[in-house]
């Protein structure tokens, strides 16, 4: 047998075992049995996929949603404003020398 001969071989073994991997897996969420969600982002208890805010039915958690979610309106408005901010400086710094 010729050097080629063992390379190709080994080349189609691993692709087996690949594909025989990947349909394992995709077996698996077959059979898990659990249709498409999503999780509160707070408890971590399934709920509906298109619930929105993202939180079950206890009042604790989508308050507390609410309060993260306007924290992270708040951070992206900051993550633009510091940058106009450190511009007009410098444009101001510029102008005046
Ligand atoms: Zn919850």
């Amino acid at each position: 047998m010729s050097r080629k001969d063992t390379i190709l071989r080994a080349a189609q073994r691993t692709a087996k075992e690949a594909r025989s991997a990947a349909s394992r897996k995709t077996r698996m969420k077959e059979e898990s049995g659990i249709p498409p969600h999503r999780h509160c982002s707070i408890c971590w208890k399934p709920i509906p996929l298109a619930r929105m805010p993202p939180a079950c039915n206890n009042q604790e958690c989508s308050d507390s949603w609410a309060k993260k979610d306007k924290a992270r309106k708040r951070l992206t408005i900051m993550m633009y404003l510091f940058p106009a901010f450190a511009i007009l400086f410098l444009v101001i710094n510029i102008l005046q020398t």
